[in-house]
């Protein structure tokens, strides 16, 4: 039998067969939400404002652009979990998996948030609230699952909110649970 090789915390996650139609940069997905620039550049942390508008109202997984079952994760920065909804479009759960230990910042692996916004073009925005998070302390994610969620408005952004919808569990976001399953 070969040698059992200890999990590598820095190397990428495999890329699930579901995702294999999207973009790898440096061996991680590019999320289909990701603007790209005149020049082919993809945007990684920011966010395309029209992808995420229709992702939300027409309930598009914002990893791979299909759509959502009735299945979905929210996932919500602690801090957010009190609005009851997210600015930010539901995943698939296998979508959600991928991200929660993919994804930097969700996963952990930065214990920051950049301190400098990317210089983006008009088509595509940073988070709704960029300003008060660059440079902040990253904070712990949450798992909100659900079977469906409401279109909202929240400070001028489209976002899902399940204010009248009973989750069927939120979970810490904790990546070890993932890589010792
Ligand atoms: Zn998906």
């Amino acid at each position: 039998m070969p040698p059992r090789r200890d999990t590598d915390d820095s190397a990428p996650p495999p890329v699930p067969a579901a995702l294999a139609h999207l973009p790898i940069v440096g061996g991680l997905v590019v999320p289909w939400i990701t603007p790209r620039t005149t020049d082919g550049r993809y945007l990684l942390g920011a966010v395309d404002a029209a992808k995420i508008r229709m992702a939300i109202h027409r309930r598009l997984c914002g990893v791979c652009g299909q759509p959502l079952g009735d299945r979905l994760v929210l996932l919500v920065r602690e801090s957010d979990l009190a609005r009851l909804a997210s600015t930010e479009p539901g995943l698939h759960p296998h979508c959600a998996a991928y991200c929660t230990t993919a994804c930097p910042m969700v996963a952990g692996r930065r214990s920051h948030y950049r301190t400098s916004a990317h210089h983006i073009g008009p088509s595509a925005i940073h988070g709704a609230d960029v300003d008060k998070r660059l440079g902040a302390a990253a904070e712990p994610w949450h798992a909100v699952w659900l079977t469906r969620y409401d279109v909202i408005t929240l400070h001028g952004h489209p976002a899902a909110s399940y204010l009248l919808i009973s989750p069927l569990r939120i979970r810490p976001v904790n990546t070890r649970l993932h890589q010792n399953s």
